[in-house]
């Protein structure tokens, strides 16, 4: 047995599990690594491993996973886990069930977020650090022993392409055939509009799904509320996701959530026509969340009916979100773990329909 175990074995090759754990035979590795696939997180699980040996591993290292669920709160049809990690922070990840029965993953990359959007429960606890590949990984153990999964959006807490290398690792870990297999068209990154980050995804050629959380689609506005706004501003956004789709890239969403007063308007429709010109997207109609001492209001219903019928004047395609989760701050934009008795969370789910790339 090594005297330096890992925090977790989740993310590791059967032959990375067997050197990690010294083990005698190769086939004891990939016995452990199915076992993980399966959701197991202690060894005394894995019943195919002689009790002498799963005694013997339990005593070095109890639990393979580095994080435990610590509360799970259930609103209809979305469960929303707190997870608590090896050094005490607490992070959130939700399952949602939409109406044909798929089963959305939304999982955490960060402990908090720097990016600061006014809107957002999460910015108001800063960015403690980035969450590892096994920290993204384990969220999809806890949830999907609930449920099996369909699809995965990184769309928790935190900027996924801020820790895109551990986000991609955990993508393909994901969609490796002898893991959960899960075709890479169902899974989404959202982003805030960091263009390094797009551009690194357009490169992989992989077809990831994208979503960029718009917001607004004028500088000025959009520079208030979203501070990334000030160094990867509209037009320098734009033609980063016109590259991504030059190079293969799906057609994309812009989440734009709808805040009262601010960029519900016929400019701000007009705006939105303008940016969508050429780009082949969507746009997610999101009611903003409300979230404890933050400076907005949700739309009425008669400001989307009027906003939305000004962005059928100006063709702007669109699609209404429903928004799942909201009474447990299982909601977009509502995500703030700070500890383990006062956490929330930032969470939605892509509703489109997808082809399956295998
Ligand atoms: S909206 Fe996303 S990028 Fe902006 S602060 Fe919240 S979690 Fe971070």
């Amino acid at each position: 047995m090594n005297d330096k175990l890992p925090l977790s074995l989740f993310g590791l090759s059967a032959d990375q599990i067997s050197e990690a754990l010294n083990l005698d035979k190769k086939f004891q590795g990939k016995q452990i690594f199915q076992w993980l696939v399966k959701g197991a997180t202690t060894f005394d699980e894995m019943t195919n491993l002689s009790k002498g040996l799963r005694e013997e591993l339990t005593a070095k290292m109890p639990s393979v996973a580095s994080s435990k669920v610590i509360e799970t709160q259930v609103e209809g049809s979305a469960t929303k886990l707190a997870i608590q990690l090896f050094d005490g922070n607490v992070i959130e990840c939700v399952l949602l069930t939409d109406k044909n029965d798929r089963k959305t993953a939304c999982l955490s990359s960060q402990v908090g977020c720097a990016m600061g959007c006014k809107f957002c429960k999460t910015a108001t606890m800063g960015m403690a650090r980035n969450l590892s590949t096994e920290e993204i990984i384990e969220q999809y153990v806890h949830l999907s022993n609930i449920t099996p999964i369909s699809h995965i959006v990184y769309m928790g807490m935190g900027e996924p392409m801020n820790n895109m290398e551990n986000v991609l690792r955990s993508i393909h870990y994901f969609h490796d055939e002898d893991t959960y297999n899960i075709s890479l068209r169902r899974i989404t990154i959202s982003t805030c509009g960091i263009i390094p980050g797009i551009n690194k995804l357009a490169e992989t050629g992989l077809p990831i799904k994208l979503a960029i959380s718009l917001v607004v689609a004028d500088d000025r506005t959009r520079s208030s509320l979203m501070p990334v706004n000030n160094l990867y501003p509209l037009d320098k956004l734009r033609r980063a996701l016109l590259n991504f789709q030059h190079k293969g890239g799906k057609r994309f969403t812009l989440e734009y959530c709808m805040l009262s007063g601010v960029n519900v308007d016929e400019y701000a429709a007009n705006r939105l026509a303008d940016f969508t010109k050429n780009l082949d997207a969507v746009v997610n109609l999101i009611p903003w969340n409300p979230a404890e001492d933050l400076p907005f209001e949700t739309p009425t219903t008669q400001e989307i009916k009027k906003f939305t019928a000004f962005l059928d004047d100006f063709r702007v395609s669109y699609t209404r979100r429903y928004t799942k989760g909201r009474d447990i701050n299982g909601a977009c934009g509502q995500l703030a773990s700070k500890n383990i008795s006062d956490y929330e969370l930032y969470n939605d789910v892509d509703d489109d329909d997808d082809d399956d790339d295998k």
